[in-house]
């Protein structure tokens, strides 16, 4: 590789060489050739190296130094590096450029962080507010005087009741949420049946199906385990997510089906409704937060708009990714893969 000794030494040469050349035609003495080469061959050579050192290289490294000074930490040259470089600043430029560009995109990303910062924090205050300020309602309306009237009182303190069941159940999500993304919990992965666990949660929704008239199946029918490595308490939350979503928004003498398929290393798991189904360009926004297809009507069903949200980061918890496909007034089908458990 080119360094200033180098490139001194080379053109040292290159000059004694020719001026060697000159003395020969004029005295053709070897003494005196000899001594005229040794002479320029030192001065070129020492001249050129300490031009290319003070002048470039020596300033290269302080702009080097500099920029160090300057916590430019992402440099991947070293000042060892510079010394070697044959074109040093070429090699910063293009090192500058690419930290730049760097920077640039950091930049771009910490201003979408703060800008779903700020629309999460609008979001949450919103959702907050809503069932505070109801229950506030019926309490000051009972305090008014309601209370006399026993019709009126247990109706506002069940609508009160309900409206703090419901701050309650917003919370608990906000707080999962924001624990699974700071990587506060961990899965606590453990070898578990899965299909035992599926029927343990369609035995708790049974009673929110029949009241809407919805069968639930679960496919295969014969209760074989269906071993896979997952953490329980969060797959329970992920399946009664899906099932009772299928529920909440099917249609009245509706179907929710459950089907487990393997492949030679996964499990992959359909959570099918024949509901109203997803307009399409909603369905890649239906996990973010608080996004709701139908704003109202997915409210009046007592949705915290988190549901989606948690079931994508309980998969990711589990390097799996959920997807969904819909036909509107067809039905909705999610679905997502576990690896299988083989011990
Ligand atoms: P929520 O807690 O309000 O149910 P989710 O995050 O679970 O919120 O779902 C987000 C939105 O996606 C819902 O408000 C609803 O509009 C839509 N959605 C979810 N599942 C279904 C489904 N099976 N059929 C139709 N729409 C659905």
């Amino acid at each position: 590789m080119l360094n200033p000794r180098l490139i001194a030494v080379f053109l040292a040469l290159l000059v004694s060489s020719i001026t060697s050349l000159f003395i020969w035609f004029t005295e053709q003495s070897i003494l005196v050739v000899f001594v005229g080469f040794m002479a320029s061959f030192f001065t070129t050579g020492l001249l050129t190296f300490m031009v290319l050192d003070y002048f470039i290289f020596e300033e290269v490294n302080k702009i080097y130094s500099t920029l160090q000074d300057l916590k430019m930490k992402g440099l991947s040259i070293s000042k060892k590096k510079i010394d070697k470089i044959a074109d040093p600043l070429k090699k910063i430029n293009e090192e500058l450029n690419v930290y730049a560009s760097k920077k640039e995109r950091q930049i771009t990303d910490l201003k979408k962080s703060e800008r779903f910062r700020r629309e999460f924090l609008a979001d949450v205050s919103h959702e907050l507010k809503t069932p505070i300020f109801a229950a506030q309602g019926f309490v000051h309306t009972l305090i008014d005087g309601a209370v006399n009237d026993v019709n009126v009182r247990d109706k506002f303190l069940e609508k009160a009741a309900k409206s703090l069941d419901g701050l309650d159940e917003l919370v608990r999500d906000l707080v999962a949420l924001s624990q699974m993304e700071s990587g506060e919990i961990r899965m606590n992965r453990t070898k578990v049946d899965l299909y035992k666990l599926v029927v343990e949660v369609v035995e708790q929704l049974e009673k929110k199906a029949i009241n809407k008239n919805i069968s639930i199946t679960i496919f295969p029918k014969d209760a074989e385990p269906i071993f896979v490595y997952v953490d329980a308490f969060r797959m329970n939350q992920v399946m009664t997510n899906l099932i009772e979503n299928g529920i909440k928004y099917g249609n009245e003498w509706g179907k929710v089906q459950i089907l487990f398929e393997p492949d030679h290393k996964h499990w992959k798991i359909f959570i099918k409704d024949n509901g109203p189904g997803i307009p399409e360009e909603h369905l890649n926004r239906i996990f973010e937060r608080f996004y709701r297809v139908e704003k109202s009507r997915s409210k009046d069903m007592g949705g915290t708009g988190l549901g989606l949200a948690i079931v994508k980061h309980i998969l990711a918890g589990h390097k799996s990714k959920i997807s969904v496909s819909s036909k509107v007034d067809k039905g909705t089908t999610f679905s997502f893969k576990l690896e299988k458990s083989f011990d």
